[in-house]
């Protein structure tokens, strides 16, 4: 599921104008009575210039504030990863408190919890938005492998949760994913 930028990510309407700034001409201010676009006049400010704006509850974002309130609704990352020989093991990382909680295999109670600093956790939901999770698709996989390694990640929302999954086969933003889940957990993830 990628990020819809014409769903209004603070009440999740879908009746948003794109909003065009410039030279208005009168098709243009026929176009705005319909609610299709929205005029922004013809002075764009430099430092913020929203593209989107949302008839239902008036307010603007840009495609930049759309990808990160789209991060936000994420509360909690569970991911599970491993195989029918090795066993699974699970990281739970949550995005509101910063407790990280690692669990080595199913059957061992040896779970490493750690809170992140309000430092780390920012840190780290920036590096989640430049892994595009959100933008993976729903599987990976190589039915050429028999076993091998299964990964599931979920990410907890309110309302519906996002489910990536795969058996052998990973999204291109892989290492850098594992390479971020390493350096908040200190545990060998890849
Ligand atoms: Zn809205």
């Amino acid at each position: 599921m990628a990020i819809n930028y014409r769903i209004c990510p603070y009440c999740n309407s879908k009746d948003v104008a794109k909003i065009l700034y410039g030279y208005t001409s009168g098709d243009m201010i026929m176009s705005e009575a319909t609610g299709k676009i929205k005029l922004g006049g013809c002075l764009i400010c430099l430092d913020y210039s929203p593209e989107y704006y949302c008839n239902s509850c008036q307010k603007e974002w840009t495609k930049e504030d759309a990808i990160y309130l789209a991060y936000e609704k994420i509360k909690e990352i569970k991911i599970s990863i491993g195989g029918y020989h090795q066993g699974f093991q699970e990281f739970h990382i949550n995005l509101k408190d910063g407790r990280v909680c690692h669990k080595p295999s199913l059957y061992e109670d040896d779970s490493l919890l750690i809170t992140l600093s309000t430092k780390l956790l920012e840190k780290f939901k920036n590096d989640l938005i430049g892994t595009s999770i959100l933008n993976w698709r729903r599987r990976y996989a190589n039915n050429d492998i028999l076993d091998g390694t299964q990964w599931e990640i979920v990410l907890v929302r309110d309302g519906r949760n996002i489910i990536r999954s795969g058996s052998n086969d990973y999204p291109k933003e892989w290492e850098n994913f594992c390479k971020i889940i390493s350096e908040i957990s200190g545990r060998d993830f890849s």
